[in-house]
């Protein structure tokens, strides 16, 4: 089978490799759409806990074409989105709904092989139905979701929020459409591309800024000098993180859900978190959360098609990966197989 293959840093090629054979709890599927994340660029750049060579690609949907032994519930053809986590589920973290930090953490396609391919071999239990009436094009956003989905929680939305959002890419559009449907009182949201800023306007921003010389008068006039109660980075970009406290009002919740470089620094004044009563927060991943963004995503209470640029063959990976984003691209998702 065919399969896309980072080799070393900034360097990736199709390749041929032997089709996977499901082993005990396991089932192969034939991948129907794997989407590209910001942290595929990561692995691509070396600027991730990746080892080479690495097919990668963990956003993906596909159709089950073999299942191992003891996978029960389970039928060839079946159509399902996959849970990228792998955790034991007995570890002290694991036992404490905390999968993402499991000690035996690893993602398909971030640690072993991964979708970006055309036979992907996946655990039985991270896989999740993707119902008849659904798109698997669709259900290649659960990944994402999933992760948006823990944020979400994380966050602990109360009604009247007002909520300022830093990056409109595919991630910002969910979390608009997520904390939009959560009573929240203002959601802007800010970019550097006035498509991208058009399209999360179509899903539920109540407002939008170019991020340029005027944002803060522009922020401080529409919170009346208030600042927001939520502040989220969605860029993963330190100059961007590191200004993104200048708009927290007294209580807020600051919270880093892009990916920044792991050698990255930001410099801020504790007196500041102090004075201000802030929670500063993480988001990592996906905890147990895959069902919840596959329910959203069945009852189409999150859209997704406007987030959708484009759909590509695995001999365009390398092409896309090594190029910087375009000013109107939000998720490119790759179809492995020709059929
Ligand atoms: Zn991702
Ligand atoms: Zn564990």
């Amino acid at each position: 089978m065919r399969v896309f293959t980072i080799t070393a840093p900034n360097q990736g090629e199709v390749r041929e490799i032997p089709m996977p054979v499901p082993g005990p709890g396991e089932a192969v599927l034939k991948v129907a759409y794997c989407g590209i994340c910001g942290t595929d660029y990561h692995i691509y750049q070396g600027d991730f806990l990746s080892p080479y060579p690495l097919v990668n690609g963990h956003e993906f949907s596909g159709v089950i074409s073999a299942l191992g032994d003891g996978v029960d519930g389970w039928q060839e053809g079946d159509r399902v989105a996959v849970d990228p986590t792998l955790y034991c589920g007995h570890c002290y973290h694991c036992l404490r709904r905390q999968a993402n930090h499991c000690d035996h953490w690893g993602a398909i396609g971030d640690t072993t092989t991964g979708a970006l391919a055309e036979y992907v071999r996946v655990p039985a239990r991270n896989m999740f139905r993707v119902e008849d009436h659904e798109t698997l094009e669709e259900a290649a956003f659960t990944e994402p979701l999933a992760c948006v989905v823990w944020g979400v929680e994380r966050l602990r939305v109360v009604p009247g929020n007002r909520v300022l959002i830093f990056g409109a890419g595919p991630i910002g559009g969910l979390l608009t459409q997520m904390l939009n449907l959560s009573c929240t009182a203002d959601l802007t949201v800010v970019d550097v591309q006035d498509e991208k800023l058009r399209v999360v306007r179509e899903l539920g921003a109540t407002a939008t800024f170019i991020n340029g010389p005027d944002l803060k008068t522009q922020l401080m006039d529409r919170t009346r000098g208030r600042g927001y109660d939520i502040v989220l980075d969605c860029t993963g970009v330190a100059p961007v993180i590191e200004g993104m406290f200048e708009y927290a009002g007294p209580n807020a919740k600051i919270m880093f859900f892009g990916v920044a470089s792991p050698k990255a620094r930001i410099s801020i004044a504790p007196f500041d978190v102090y004075h201000q009563d802030w929670e500063i927060l993480g988001s990592m991943a996906i905890n147990y959360t895959f069902q919840q963004a596959r329910d959203l995503l069945a009852a189409g209470r999150i859209k997704v098609k406007p987030l959708l640029t484009r759909i590509a063959g695995l001999e365009e990976v390398a092409g896309i990966l090594g190029r910087p984003k375009t000013a109107t691209e939000l998720k490119t998702l790759v179809r492995p197989n020709a059929d």
